[in-house]
């Protein structure tokens, strides 16, 4: 244990705590930065439980994630916050460890984020951080924060389950009249169930034919389809929200199809990896985005998104010089180096 959030006294190991005075922090120096990085990140999280974890306790184990989820959100909100000069670099962290752990990676031991009895691993934390960054998108940060201040005042000094948690995101998605996938009222439970109660991801395919993108979500192992809200970038800076929910019936009948078309226009799909899905390409849908990437400089795309779509296309040539993209390819430079 490296860390214990203590009600007003947080217990640290000492590498958690202590900073090597002779070796300087900045990014010429991997070892002094990276030391800095998981010092700060670790005060941040154990500060965040002091609300999370002790000012409300969960009523069971099996609800860890509101503890651990909730302290890896904020532990890298607040982290941004207070150095808002590094935010760039915090956003890749997140994200790429997002893609290994969550996305990537092992997943024989994978459990849902909410389990009978409790699980402190990746899944816990970082899948349940990652829900918590989709959900927010979702919903807006506005939305979000309200929500979060509401369920803080309503339990303080006392206990909550998720049931108590997504009632209060209720409330406030309510008030703010927020619409679901069919257009209708949204429901967080219905939202969150299968992010929260069913394990693996989606498979989130693009395509490209004729002029058009097109995204399937598809699911592998006997898993229903998840409410997948996919994040789009436009070449014009503007984003744009997209539900893919397959097999959803609306009240007026409709069932909603595995694929959407999307306009020509829209040239980044899954911006800042804010879907929680694993993205395959078509060589026509990469080679279109590619082309968007190489011929329009003054896009504001994020070094997330640039770095992200980069690792998950590598494999199918060389695309490297999407990272001479305008000043994302400066952070990116510095974050490959650390
Ligand atoms: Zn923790």
């Amino acid at each position: 244990m490296f860390a214990m959030e203590n009600p007003g006294l947080i217990i640290y190991d000492q590498r958690m705590l202590l900073l090597d005075d002779k070796e300087e922090i900045n990014y010429g120096n991997k070892y002094g930065y990276g030391q800095w990085y998981k010092v700060a990140g670790t005060i941040c999280h154990e500060m965040a439980h002091q609300w999370f974890g002790n000012l409300i306790t969960n009523k069971w184990w099996g609800d860890s994630w509101l503890h651990e989820g909730l302290a890896n959100y904020f532990e890298t909100l607040a982290l941004a916050k207070a150095y808002p000069n590094e935010k760039d670099i915090i956003d890749l962290k997140v994200a790429d460890i997002t893609s290994q752990e969550i996305i990537f990676g092992d997943h024989s031991e994978e459990h849902p984020i909410v389990t009978k009895d409790g699980d402190f691993d990746k899944y816990t934390y970082n899948k349940g951080g990652a829900v918590l960054r989709q959900l927010e998108a979702v919903i807006s940060p506005k939305v979000f924060q309200k929500s979060i201040q509401n369920y803080i005042k309503t339990f303080a000094y006392s206990n909550a389950n998720t049931a108590n948690f997504i009632q209060k995101i209720q409330d406030s998605v309510d008030e703010a009249n927020l619409k679901d996938w069919c257009g209708e009222a949204l429901n967080v439970s219905k939202f969150m169930d299968l992010w929260l109660n069913q394990k693996s991801i989606p498979e989130l395919l693009t395509d490209y034919v004729n002029g058009s993108f097109s995204i399937t979500q598809k699911v592998y192992n006997g898993n229903s389809p998840w409410p997948l809200p996919v994040f789009v970038q436009y070449e014009n800076d503007k984003n744009d929200m997209v539900w893919l929910a397959p097999g959803y019936v609306c009240q007026d009948g409709r069932k909603l199809p595995a694929t959407e078309i999307l306009q020509t226009s829209q040239v980044f799909i899954n911006r800042d990896l804010l879907s929680i899905a694993r993205m395959e390409y078509s060589l026509t849908a990469v080679n279109a985005i590619y082309k968007a990437l190489i011929s329009n400089k003054n896009l504001q795309i994020s070094p997330v998104s640039l770095k992200i779509f980069h690792d998950q296309i590598w494999k199918m040539g060389d695309y490297n010089e999407i990272f001479n993209h305008q000043k994302s390819a400066g952070i990116l430079d510095v974050y490959i180096n650390l």
